[in-house]
């Protein structure tokens, strides 16, 4: 099999060949059929997350080990199948969970292994990912039928869809009432909008740097985009909104966006950060009880959830973002592009 892997932090992606795995238990082998590019293979390349104030959180210290084969976002055919791998044949066409547990935590049994207090396995951060032409995926219970979506389009439900689906659900209360703000109209940004429209919301207004992401956004549905840099971002999101901020979602997570979206929360608002571009915030501490802020993390999502947005994502009409499908050879260029801001939607590997 052939694989893109990250053999050194800061160094591109090499190519790699070697016999293709013999799957052994419940294990399944793949042949991958479509691999996003998530801005989280970015940090992963780099080999840490910047937490402000001069410390970094090293990725080795998490646990990740190199060479490693990149790629969180993975629809395959399923080629062969363990001795003890059941309700999965040969020739299905299926999108991979990824994010996989200890499955003996407490959060594991309680069904949220994407926060697994033990040691996580994820595909394409701990264990071999999608920019390969094969992928061994550790059980069927992982393996979501695409329910008649294209491979191209499903692959990112696994992150950037799950990502978004999981965060919406934090903030669908306010939703479905009122708009809300979207920092960050990138790959997860751009997903947002449309399941935000699927499950019933008043829409967003979207905040991004780059005219190219606002444009995507307002072609997304946005109600209105605003420049983040503009001196008056605030005011102008504020008069776009026309009523006070009560929920919003920070897709960049820097202390710009944090900022910005702190000052602009309401009485009783929430703000949800998913983005790691990384920094720390100096919010006033007096503010979050005075007002009754809640500002809260979300981390990808649980494999429940996947279920339930593959279901949602199968009545839609149209594809939830625009995907920039590549070959596989492309891994390097297409982590590039997302780098410097040239992929609009989500740049997808295709072996
Ligand atoms: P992307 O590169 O596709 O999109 C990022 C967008 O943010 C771009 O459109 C960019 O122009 C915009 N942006 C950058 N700085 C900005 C600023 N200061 N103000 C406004 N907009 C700004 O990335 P993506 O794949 O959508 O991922 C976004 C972030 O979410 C990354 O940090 C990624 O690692 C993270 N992520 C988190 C989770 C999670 O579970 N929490 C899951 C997936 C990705
Ligand atoms: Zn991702």
């Amino acid at each position: 099999m052939k694989s893109y892997q990250l053999v050194a932090f800061g160094a591109a992606l090499e190519p790699n060949e070697k016999a293709n795995p013999q799957p052994s238990g419940t294990e399944v082998l793949l042949r991958t059929r479509a691999a996003g590019v998530c801005h989280s293979d970015l940090h992963l390349c780099e080999g840490g997350y910047d937490l402000g104030g001069g410390k970094v959180l090293s990725l080795t210290d998490r646990g990740v080990r190199l060479p490693r084969t990149l790629g969180h976002e993975t629809v395959g055919e399923v080629v062969a199948v363990g001795p003890d791998a059941t309700g999965v044949a040969v020739g299905d066409i299926r999108l991979i969970y990824p994010w996989i547990g200890c499955g003996s935590c407490a959060n594991c049994t309680a069904g949220s292994e994407n926060l697994c207090l033990g040691a996580p396995a994820n595909l394409g951060v701990h264990r071999d990912g999608g920019y390969a032409d094969h992928i061994l995926a550790p059980h069927p219970r992982y393996l979501l039928d695409l329910k008649g979506i294209e491979p191209t389009a499903a692959a990112p439900l696994a992150c950037s869809g799950l990502t978004t689906y999981s965060a919406l659900r934090k903030v669908m209360d306010v939703a479905r009432r009122q708009p809300i703000l979207l920092i960050g109209a990138g790959g997860l940004g751009l997903m947002c909008l449309a399941l935000l429209k699927a499950l019933g919301g008043k829409g967003a207004v979207v905040v991004d740097l780059d005219p190219a992401k606002r444009e995507a956004a307002l072609q997304a549905g946005a109600l209105a985009v605003i420049d983040g840099a503009a001196p008056d971002a605030a005011a102008q999101i504020n008069q776009a909104l026309g009523t006070p901020l009560l929920a919003g979602i920070d897709f960049v997570g820097n202390p710009a966006t944090a900022a910005l979206g702190f000052d602009l929360l309401a009485k009783g608002g929430k703000m949800v950060i998913v983005g790691l571009f990384g920094g720390a915030s100096p919010w006033s501490l007096p503010l979050f009880p005075m007002k009754a802020l809640t500002v809260q993390g979300s981390y990808v999502g649980n494999l429940q959830e996947l279920h339930e947005l593959v279901d949602l994502v199968s009545t839609l009409p149209q594809t939830p973002l625009p995907i920039d499908a590549r070959p596989l050879d492309q891994a390097n260029q297409a982590l590039d592009d997302l780098a410097s801001g040239r992929v609009v939607g989500r740049a997808v590997l295709v072996p």
